[in-house]
């Protein structure tokens, strides 16, 4: 039987071989190609089919040809149609975007596959958790069932081939009748999201259209890619706050593929993920090896059939968990993905490489150091590597199926092998809102959480702080504390996240403390311990008696409705805004016309606060003389401009770049629109902003912002100091609350755990202030008192200490009749609320830190009065990516005390 079934297969191959190419199509790719060597066999034609829809015939152009790019809507258009055309396909809508686009998921496979696709579903949700299934039953399931290899395309919205590419392999896939193509076909499921981020897409291809239409005036850049953020997109799967990486998230635990794999493009030709490290503490070893064999192979196969430059390992390091693909590494999937040379727009274009294209250990094939490159060149690299990929799993079906269920298996094992043993978060402790946010956004992760039924105390080891007292720097989390570890009684109600079950290693990167040596080189922050960044009280648990602790698994339908006690709880914001007896202020968010993205985050985190706000622009505040009768706050988060003078000046002179929703351009706008993003803030904006502060109005600002406010003199008696050896890249750090009699740190503990990247540093005061040694050379030591000889010693007057406020505003004792006009008065001296930890080794809480006695001491939060108003600046940016909810409350007690704050 077997026998029969084999020459049956041979003669259906040799008959298929037969299958013809679509003429046109094949012209079309060699035509759109630059040099034979960007081609590989397996893309360099298209199969025909006589019912199944190109491309070319529904698009009327093939994937990367020049001058076209798809939108969103004609990507699915296209996909449904293949669906209609292939029992090989099947489509599905996995959620909307923030403005309402759809997002897509196709599986395509063997008709067989595809028919039992439920099946097939149902056996990677059992792998999925060891704990449920015996080990013979998930040999079977492993024997039986089919990989799922998921790509996703067009994170990124400059980025632009993918989209075009997958409607190609989607083809590709369900038509082609070669051996290669069919063992995919047969063995592997391939799912693909064609487009993540729907509405930065369709935006990029207006602005295309636009470039077209206007070829010899500059493109508007691309300002607002998804409704919120742009290339941080690709930042959130820490706060899972973005719609593309909820329907992921979801998408993902519908099928549990073996393999998410993001599709990039910036870096010459080809780079396949693995990383410089560090690599994330978490992670199991067999998933990093697994990155680099996929990776050596594709490596391979791309430079044996003489492509050039494709490379790994030198680019993007593998630390932080923030990635959308950490969706996959997170839940025992393989993460990885591409970068491809993009040319952002669909033309051929003359590219010098330079640096990328050096040899190196890591990349002996580099890419060439000039090279006239296509949209075409860049499909071809992507897809052909895919497609080496694909043909890897459906070689090791089983395997794929095997490790997956491994991972998982080994997750569990982590609790009795490793450790730790749990995370355990007390469930009276004072800010119960961002503790109850924290709960659930595990649980979104797929984390289980529970809920102790009884008190429980920890007899013996605990390591892993709360908040204060920070740890030393440097000092590995579960290094055993010095002083003997007393017993800790947590109630009723008590919140522990088990690391005996399968997503162990998540809660785990979520939650534990980083530490990364300031000689690495990272690819973003480097610490983001989401215990610290909540404000919450939580303990790292290694003792396995916390395993049986009577607990059941918390189902998040408990929510309390008791008022909130604790003002830096963001319960406590929520019912303040809910309350219809709250004195409202009335809020305006400013945004530039250069970069929206922190302000972005800004928007999402006064959203999740229930708080309402007027999003304008530097523009309209330039336009605006009597702010005050609009709005008691404006909101300046950081701009990410590159100087306070290009915030104020805005793009450099030229033909207008307009930002309007037209019958070219229906995507733009949405958000905010112009008729021209050249004008910044300009000098009557920010005499309109001064007028403001000055007529009682509250002004916060936010790391540049803060700097800009600075610089044009808003805020007086505050300075930057230029950082010189600090190095603090996304960085946990210990604040102290200096005011504590403000209404801006209600609510705070005297410690605060801050996110802070660097710069600004803040320096208050009217002069400089001598520290240093002041004692001539001569006799003794450092201390002792210099004496002149000959005469009897006159001791020097003991210096003054300042008062409350009085820091940096002392009168000089020798002459202060010259400085008297200098010297503010009481009322408008700039104050201190939060200043960085006084003792430098006490500043690091989670990441790198280096030459942490620069800020050691240093303010952080400075209220600056003028006139009847304040002007509240951060050196840290404190709504970061929707994970910094501990210092959210910074930001809104100040705006609901906007009036009282002096
Ligand atoms: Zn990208």
């Amino acid at each position: 039987m077997k026998k029969t079934l084999a020459i049956l297969a041979f003669i259906a191959t040799s008959a298929l071989a037969q299958q013809s190419d679509d003429a046109d199509y094949t012209k079309q790719i060699l035509q759109f190609t630059t040099d034979p060597r960007f081609m590989t066999e397996i893309v360099d034609h298209l199969p025909a089919s006589a019912t199944i829809p190109t491309p070319l015939k529904f698009n009327g152009y093939i994937a990367g040809a020049e001058g076209h790019l798809t939108y969103a809507e004609d990507v699915y258009r296209y996909m449904r149609a293949l669906e209609a055309a292939s029992p090989r396909v099947k489509v599905f809508s996995i959620g909307k975007s923030e403005e309402g686009r759809e997002m897509m998921l196709v599986a395509v496979s063997s008709e067989a596959n595809i028919a039992k696709l439920d099946r097939y579903r149902e056996i990677t949700r059992l792998l999925a958790d060891p704990r449920k299934i015996p080990d013979d039953q998930a040999r079977a399931l492993i024997a039986e069932g089919r990989p799922m290899y998921y790509a996703t395309g067009a994170m990124h919205s400059p980025e632009t081939g993918s989209p075009e590419m997958l409607m190609e392999l989607a083809y590709r896939l369900a038509v082609e009748e070669t051996p290669r193509i069919q063992s995919i076909r047969d063995n592997v499921i391939t799912l693909i999201t064609p487009v993540l981020e729907v509405d930065g897409r369709d935006r990029m291809v207006d602005l295309w259209h636009y470039r077209e239409k206007n070829p010899s005036v500059p493109t508007p850049p691309l300002i607002y890619w998804g409704h919120y953020v742009a290339h941080d997109n690709n930042r959130d799967n820490l706060g899972l706050v973005l719609n593309l990486s909820r329907n992921v998230m979801q998408a993902y635990f519908d099928f549990h593929p073996q393999v998410l794999h993001d599709l990039h493009e910036s870096v010459p030709f080809i780079y396949i993920s693995t990383g410089t490290g560090p690599y994330n503490p978490s992670l199991d070893p067999l998933m990093i090896d697994e990155w680099h064999r996929m990776a050596y192979h594709e490596v391979d196969e791309l430079t044996r059939r003489g492509l050039p430059g494709a490379w790994t390992h030198g680019f993007y390091d593998g630390w932080a968990p923030n990635y959308m693909f950490w969706i996959g590494m997170g839940h025992n999937t393989i993460g990885r993905f591409y970068e491809t040379f993009g040319n952002r727009w669909p033309t051929t274009e003359n590219r010098i490489v330079r640096a990328a294209s050096d040899r190196a250990w890591y990349r002996p094939n580099p890419p060439l150091p000039q090279v006239r490159w296509s949209l075409r060149n860049n499909i071809n690299y992507q897809q052909s590597a895919l497609l080496f990929a694909l043909s890897d799993m459906a070689a090791n079906r089983q395997r794929f199926l095997e490790q997956f269920w491994m991972l998982g298996k080994r997750a569990v094992g982590k609790a009795q092998s490793e450790g730790p043993a749990a995370w355990v978060f007390d469930g009276a402790q004072k800010r119960q809102g961002q503790l109850r946010d924290l709960m659930q956004l595990l649980r979104r992760h797929g984390v289980e959480v529970h809920v102790t039924d009884q008190p429980y105390t920890i007899p013996s080891v605990v390591a892993g702080a709360s908040p204060a007292p920070p740890k030393p720097a440097g000092e590995a989390p579960a290094a055993t504390p010095k002083k003997p570890p007393q017993a800790i009684t947590f109630p009723k109600g008590t919140y522990i996240v088990r690391m005996d079950q399968p997503y162990s290693r998540l809660a785990d990167a979520m939650l534990d403390i980083q530490y990364v040596r300031s000689d690495e080189r990272v690819y973003d922050d480097t610490g983001w311990t989401l215990g610290y960044l909540k404000n919450v009280d939580f303990k790292r648990v290694t003792s396995g008696d916390v395993l049986k602790v009577p607990m059941h698994l918390w189902d998040n339908t408990a929510t309390t409705t008791a008022p909130a006690e604790n003002n830096a709880d963001i319960d406590y914001i929520r019912q303040y805004w809910s309350n219809p007896k709250s004195p409202r202020p009335r809020i305006a968010l400013m945004h530039t016309w250069q970069r929206t993205q922190d302000e972005g985050w800004y928007r999402l985190a006064l959203e999740s606060l229930g708080v309402p706000y007027t999003y304008i622009s530097t523009q309209d505040a330039s336009r605006t003389p009597n702010l005050r009768e609009r709005f008691d706050v404006i909101l300046f988060p950081p701009s990410g401009v590159n100087s306070p003078q290009e915030l104020v000046n805005g793009y450099p002179p030229g033909p207008p770049l307009p930002w309007r929703k037209t019958a070219l351009t229906p995507n733009l706008g949405g958000v905010d629109e112009t008729d021209d993003m050249r004008p910044g803030l300009g000098l009557s904006g920010v005499q309109n902003v001064q007028r403001f502060v000055e007529d009682g109005g509250l002004l916060i600002t936010a790391r540049d912002t803060s700097t800009w406010a600075i610089e044009y003199g808003l805020a007086r008696w505050v300075d930057t100091v230029a950082p010189n050896k600090l190095k603090s890249p996304g960085t946990i750090i210990a604040a102290t609350v200096m005011d504590k009699k403000s209404p801006i740190a209600a609510g705070y503990d005297e410690t605060i755990p801050v996110y802070y990247s660097g710069a600004p540093i803040f320096k208050v005061g009217v002069r400089e202030d001598a520290d240093r040694e002041t004692r001539p050379s001569g006799r003794g030591g450092k201390n002792d008192p210099d004496v002149p000889q000959g005469r009897a010693y006159v001791p020097l007057p003991e210096k003054p200490k300042p008062g409350p406020g009085e820091e940096g505003f002392l009168m000089p004792e020798d002459a202060p009749y010259n400085f008297e006009p200098y010297m503010p008065r009481a009322e408008d001296r700039p104050r201190v609320i939060v200043a960085f930890a006084k003792n430098a080794d006490q500043l690091l809480m989670s990441g790198m830190l280096e030459g942490g006695d620069e800020i050691a001491g240093k303010p952080l939060v400075v209220l600056s009065p003028r006139g009847r108003g304040n002007i509240l600046l951060f050196a840290n940016n404190p709504m970061w990516r929707a994970n910094t909810q501990g210092n959210y409350a910074l930001v809104m007690n100040a705006i609901m005390n906007w009036d009282r704050l002096r």
